[in-house]
């Protein structure tokens, strides 16, 4: 099949020129395959010979076209850091089309093709480094369980990009149920456009919220799917460790979608003030602060539909936020721990927990992997003054992360008992930890590893070993031990910034 049959759909073209610009994709010099998902292309229904063929390559480094439809890029506005920006839009991105697949529609986006009406003077590109980050971050989450964008294939070039030095541009073709963000719908309300607000709404309702389409409360009902994943989002990263990097309301997706991938971090030492980015200075989006800056975005959104939906309303909406993000953390981080049962101090259990991490710095994955594999001990075995207890290797082994041994000790007494409480076998909790505390994630230094090795020979090779072992992070693929250890000093702490 070629890829012009693909079941095209055009439902965002069919909004207006007011939404986008139409634009022609700038080819890269030489471009060669690094990777292509083949989840992804099969989502789509592209088959491999077509990809591999020349077309293939042709079209996913800009050069040829993919659709009938031309391609375009979306105006959108946004917050960053805070302030207003009246226009931004997709400056290095360009919708190619929309395909509809099994799974519903899905936006097919080239990132790095050139620049746009929206590049504010920038090249337009992407360069190799945040391309295989973005390439596998957005699979590391995926695989997680987490909601987030994905990408078909990664493509290098001899394309010579301008930063702070001169580096090759990539392209990355990503794949979403929607690029839609907050700043969307910010565009159209500070520009004094309420229609546009209104269909931009209608086209998010009619997409994601079918059911509501005919309610008198379907704005009202779009808000509060957008507050709810968002609240569910965030809490998962915070349960899993992952620092955004960026979370300017451009950068969130009206969904709840993990969205545009730039500077962020997998915590590697626990370390809730962890900022990623390398530019944010004042830690706004710090790895703690991702909570609280998910609300101030949603009522950044909630203003912009402040045309669709009442104040009072906007309000009981934006209330739902905390609740839910604080249940949706909570019950995960039950399953990190391994309760099947919720008890009412689990939360101070955690917390203690956590605490002690902070204070030793224990690594964030390795610990709670290793946790997986904590024995129980009966109660009747312990002695009077429990902290005489004897703790049995695989639990000394787990204590060996931290440095303040007692403080351990005291803890895992206290779990014990929570665990013994509801009769917790070692050998069911283990294996159910085990799909909950992954053992792989994309941990920096291994994608500056990855992206040194792409950088000086196009050697793909430990692209290819991350993205197989992040497509199934809680495998224990024993041969690949070396990509879940923790960084050593000398690797932690890489500058990751904006330029990108
Ligand atoms: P980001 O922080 O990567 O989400 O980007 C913020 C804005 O800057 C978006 O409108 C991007 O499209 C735009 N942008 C970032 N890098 C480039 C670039 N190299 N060329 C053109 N526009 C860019
Ligand atoms: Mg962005």
């Amino acid at each position: 099949m070629s890829f012009k049959k693909l079941p095209f759909s055009n439902q965002f073209y069919e909004l207006g020129e007011s939404f986008f610009s139409v634009v022609k994709p700038a080819r890269l010099k030489n471009p060669f395959w690094l990777h292509i998902n083949t989840e992804v292309m099969d989502l789509l229904g592209i088959s491999i010979d077509d990809l591999k063929a020349q077309c293939g390559l042709d079209i996913f480094s800009g050069k040829s076209s993919f659709a009938d439809q031309p391609p375009i890029a979306m105006v959108y506005s946004g917050h960053q850091f805070g302030g207003y920006n009246p226009r931004l839009g997709d400056g290095r991105a360009i919708l190619l089309a929309q395909v509809n697949t099994e799974y519903g529609v899905r936006d097919v986006q080239l990132k790095g093709a050139g620049p746009t009406p929206y590049s504010r003077g920038a090249d337009g590109r992407a360069v190799l480094r945040s391309s295989i980050r973005e390439y596998l971050g957005s699979e590391a989450m995926h695989k997680l369980g987490i909601a987030t964008t994905r990408a078909l294939c990664l493509v290098g070039s001899e394309e010579p990009v301008m930063r702070e030095t001169i580096e090759t541009a990539a392209t990355i073709t990503r794949v979403a149920k929607t690029h839609i963000r907050f700043g969307h719908f910010e565009y159209f309300h500070y520009a004094g456009q309420p229609d546009q607000v209104k269909q931009l709404a209608d086209y998010v309702i009619e997409q994601f919220l079918p059911e509501a389409i005919n309610a008198a409360d379907k704005y009202d009902q779009l808000l509060s799917m957008t507050v709810t994943n968002t609240a569910k989002l965030i809490a998962q990263w915070q349960a899993v460790g992952f620092a955004h990097g960026v979370m300017n309301t451009d950068n969130m997706s009206i969904i709840g979608e993990t969205l545009d991938y730039g500077p962020y971090g997998f915590l590697d030492d626990y370390e809730p003030e962890f900022i990623c980015n390398h530019t944010d200075q004042t830690g706004r989006y710090a790895f703690d602060q991702q909570p609280s800056i998910g609300l101030w975005n949603l009522s950044a959104l909630a203003h912009a539909l402040s045309s669709l939906i009442s104040k009072s309303i906007t309000r009981e909406i934006l209330q739902q936020y905390e609740p839910i993000l604080i249940d949706t953390y909570a019950s995960m981080m039950r399953k990190k721990l391994g309760f099947s049962t919720e008890r009412k101090d689990d939360h101070k259990l955690c917390a203690g927990l956590l605490n002690l991490m902070a204070q030793d710095k224990v690594d964030y994955t390795l610990l709670f992997r290793t946790m997986c594999d904590f024995n129980t001990l009966e109660d009747a075995s312990l002695p009077e003054d429990k902290t005489k207890a004897t703790l049995t290797n695989n639990n000394l082994s787990i204590g060996k992360l931290f440095s303040q041994q007692e403080k351990w000790k005291t803890w895992a007494l206290d779990y014990n008992q929570r665990l013994i409480t509801e009769n917790s076998s070692d050998a069911i909790r283990a294996s159910i930890m085990k799909k909950t505390n992954p053992k792989f994630i994309a941990r920096n230094h291994l994608l500056q590893r990855a992206i040194e090795k792409a950088e000086t020979n196009q050697d793909d090779s430990d692209i290819s070993t991350l993205f197989m072992l992040l497509q199934a992070p809680f495998d224990e693929h024993p041969e690949f031990d070396e990509f879940a250890k923790p960084p050593k000093n000398s690797e932690k702490y890489l500058e990751i910034s904006c330029s990108s």
